[in-house]
């Protein structure tokens, strides 16, 4: 399906469209939206890929909205850097930690043609690298909190089949860490950044989130507790772990000897969070909102919001109508608006809105000599569609509404997909039912702290699905599996009347816990 159109020298130019349908073969979809938008590049190791400006841009309006709510009062998170390399010592210090990371810790065992005497791990993630540190920095309580972030990328070599953005080796992310007196001021900063996580997904990417606390089985390796924000891929049927902020305890002050002199001259350990968002974010925007014509971005993260399309051609050469778009284009940047003109002489008027369509500019204005004299612009949405002609007079802030309507529109679209997807079940017979009709299942729990159950589910999950699929075993291949996993147990808890039983073990039910098939 190749789009061919003559531009004005008469030469042939296609467009190389998109094949796969997000409902007929999502994961080539996926592989097709982001490549042929321009967003991604494979990488020459497996699970590497290369960003493009088109999808950098995406991650550096993420990056300006967070950094921004994080240095801001009252968190007034300060950004730092530390290095890639983490000693051996220091990366296996803490047990639970290093059991969790090491079958995907990246280590460097040679300079040149030398051994190192040691080999240096690359980050996993900073916690052992910054906490000796922290060690040395904090004395008195009057050094608390300290609260440091820093952007950077790091490495996990992941065993499981990896998928752009969403599961890479190497992934950008922001890591926050903090050091507080208290274990009440811990969870305070826990919240009000699983908050400002929320807010990303919903307020700037449109993708609607359920913020919830991880059963003991799921929470991070060393943690006390963690806290995330999980999302849902209408497309796949799959939820995703969307961002996770985690209350540390006192347990890597321990290891780490970090140590404050108390207000009764005490010596206390400080309880610390740690809190990261990645560029999987930008593939969970991608998978919720685009279609078949490719990306649908959310205006608030589109690094261009408007491109201008002028209407060129013989009897009305762009020379006729330049002074008109240079007025639109004034209109649109004094209202702060990122706009591009396209005013290439190689591609056709056609050409180019099927390739802004596939790169998901949120508006595309046309702008001919009918429009020019009459001083409007014909102004078309990426979301659905609609056209209206609109006067230059107050462009800007006619633009500026439009946008954010595009915002509320495409929130809502993945909201009702999303909620049209979350059953509750009480009985077992009902929950992988509910897995092969792709929901997302809220059911009463006996506890988030019972492991062994949650493995029997999973289990069972797994086996009754492949029975009911007709399948003999999963294909290792995939980046997903059939089992149900336990996603959280959302905040925002339904009534859960008393004698209510959990819907696997019968014992008494203390709380709503949610289940899925996930990335
Ligand atoms: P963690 O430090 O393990 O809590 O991870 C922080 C966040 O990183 C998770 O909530 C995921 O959203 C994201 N994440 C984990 N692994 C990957 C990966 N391989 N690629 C991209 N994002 C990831």
């Amino acid at each position: 399906q190749q789009t061919k159109s003559r531009n004005k020298k008469g030469s042939k130019e296609t467009l190389d469209r998109i094949v796969a349908s997000k409902t007929g073969d999502f994961a080539a979809w996926y592989g097709e939206v982001i490549t042929k938008s321009e967003m991604i590049e494979y990488g020459k190791i497996s699970g590497c890929y290369i960003l493009r400006p088109w999808s950098f841009g995406v991650w550096e309006q993420i990056q300006k909205a967070l950094d921004g709510w994080i240095k801001e009062e009252p968190l007034e998170v300060q950004n730092c850097y530390f290095p890639l390399f983490v000693t051996k010592g220091a990366l296996e210090a803490e047990e639970d930690h290093v059991e969790g990371f090491a079958p995907e810790v990246a280590w460097v065992t040679k300079s040149g043609e030398t051994d190192l005497a040691e080999p240096i791990a690359i980050r996993p993630t900073s916690e052992t690298i910054m906490y000796p540190e922290f060690a040395k920095w904090l004395r008195s309580h009057r050094d608390l909190p300290l609260k440091l972030n820093q952007w950077c990328s790091v490495v996990r070599w992941e065993f499981k089949y990896p998928t752009p953005f969403l599961r890479s080796r190497e992934f950008l992310w922001q890591e926050g860490h903090t050091a507080h007196y208290t274990l009440e001021e811990a969870d305070e900063m826990v919240y009000a950044i699983l908050e400002l996580y929320r807010r990303v997904y919903e307020e700037i990417l449109a993708v609607p989130v359920i913020p919830g606390t991880k059963t003991e089985a799921e929470k991070f390796a060393g943690g006390l507790r963690t806290t995330t924000v999980e999302a849902y891929i209408a497309g796949s049927g799959r939820a995703i772990q969307g961002a996770t902020s985690h209350n540390l305890g006192q347990n890597f002050g321990k290891i780490y000897n970090i140590a404050v002199e108390g207000e009764g001259g005490k010596k206390t350990i400080p309880w610390q969070t740690s809190w990261g968002l990645t560029t999987r974010s930008i593939g969970v925007m991608v998978m919720v909102h685009s279609d078949d014509q490719g990306l649908v971005l959310p205006p608030k993260v589109a690094p261009v919001q408007v491109v201008v399309v002028p209407i060129v051609s013989k009897t009305c050469p762009l020379s006729q109508l330049q002074s008109f778009i240079d007025q639109v284009k004034k209109e649109l940047k004094n209202a702060s608006i990122r706009c591009k003109v396209d005013d290439r002489g190689n591609q056709s008027p056609g050409w180019k809105y099927n390739h802004w369509e596939q790169k998901g500019v949120p508006l595309r204005l046309e702008v001919g000599p009918r429009d020019a004299a009459a001083n409007t612009v014909m102004v078309v949405r990426r979301v659905d569609g609609v056209k209206a002609s609109k006067p230059v007079n107050g462009l800007g802030s006619a633009i500026r509404a439009e946008l954010d309507d595009i915002h509320q529109v495409m929130f809502a679209k993945a909201s009702a997909a999303r909620d049209s997807k979350v059953v509750q079940v009480t009985s077992w017979s009902d929950f992988v039912p509910a897995l092969n009709d792709d929901c997302l299942v809220l059911t009463p729990w006996c506890s988030p702290k019972n492991q062994e159950a949650e493995d029997q589910v999973k289990e069972r999950s797994r086996e009754e699905s492949l029975a009911l699929l007709g399948l003999e075993a999963e294909d290792e291949r995939t980046a997903t599996s059939l089992a149900a996993k336990t996603l959280c147990v959302p905040h925002d808890q339904p009534p859960l009347p008393a004698g209510t039983k959990c819907f696997f073990t019968g014992e008494e039910a203390t709380c709503w816990c949610l289940w899925g098939r996930s990335y």
